[in-house]
């Protein structure tokens, strides 16, 4: 049985004090044994999350690394950097870091691989855009994204990671891909990590659905098979990311 992992994308929003207000806010909402919850919050957000979370059921996420281990890359992050500040997860290959800040495939290969090298759990993004779907070309294309993000992984290490299947039409639009749609992808997922590996690890790694999931939506698309949790941007600042993590009570 797969636990289900809930993860918020905060994404460039909260200031640090701000954070610490929403932190409180959610704090009695996202209580569930049977749900791994996960803040992945900007990077001057950490350390106050960090302490804010202490003693509670919430990881802390970021939202990128950088994949050199340090040095003269001014404005990045490292794997050090991040574990040292008590981070757990880390968020790779978003489409707006695909799209506004044109990362390849290639990057999140290495971004994954340094990721796993320091012990970082990794949620490994992917998705096609509306044109994509439009062309018949949507499955092609993620298995593309995820053939070459695990360039190099071992069989062991790709269990340890969460695949977000995040249509790009349905990010920030309201749009949400129906729980088939959803479903049909992250099978295909599922069936790329079979070929690339083996059943087991198929069957181990966690693939989460993101785009628009919203306290509405959420059971359906978490009773499919295949979806293992949800990566939530707008809904993980409000009350809604509680009901979003109780979504089966
Ligand atoms: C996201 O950006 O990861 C996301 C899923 O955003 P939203 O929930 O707002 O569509």
């Amino acid at each position: 049985m797969r636990k289900k992992i809930i993860a918020g994308n905060w994404k460039m929003n909260e200031t640090p004090s701000e954070a610490l207000k929403l932190v409180e806010t959610l704090k009695p909402l996202v209580n569930n044994p049977d749900v791994d919850v996960v803040y992945c919050v900007p990077a001057i957000d950490i350390v106050p999350v960090v302490n804010a979370v202490k003693g509670t059921n919430v990881h802390v996420g970021a939202e990128n690394l950088y994949f050199e281990d340090k040095g003269a890359y001014t404005g990045e992050i490292s794997a050090d950097m991040l574990l040292d500040a008590g981070v757990e997860y880390v968020i790779m290959g978003h489409s707006e870091r695909r799209g506004y800040f044109h990362e390849t495939d290639e990057d999140i290969n290495r971004k994954l691989l340094k990721a796993l090298e320091k012990g970082l759990k990794p949620i490994v993004c992917c998705g096609e855009s509306l044109e994509q779907r439009e062309e018949g070309i949507t499955e092609d294309w993620i298995r593309m994204q995820i053939k070459i993000a695990f360039k190099g992984v071992t069989a062991e290490q790709a269990k340890g990671v969460v695949i977000a299947y995040e249509p790009i039409w349905a990010i920030g639009t309201g749009k949400t891909a129906t729980s088939e749609q959803a479903e049909e992808v992250c099978k295909a997922i599922r069936e790329t990590i079979g070929e690339i590996y083996d059943e087991a690890t198929a069957a181990a790694i966690r693939i989460q659905y993101g785009g628009s999931m919203n306290a509405g939506n959420c059971k359906e698309l978490l009773a499919m098979p295949d979806i293992d949790g949800g990566l939530i941007g707008g809904a993980s600042l409000k009350p809604d990311f509680g009901t979003i993590v109780n979504y089966n009570k």
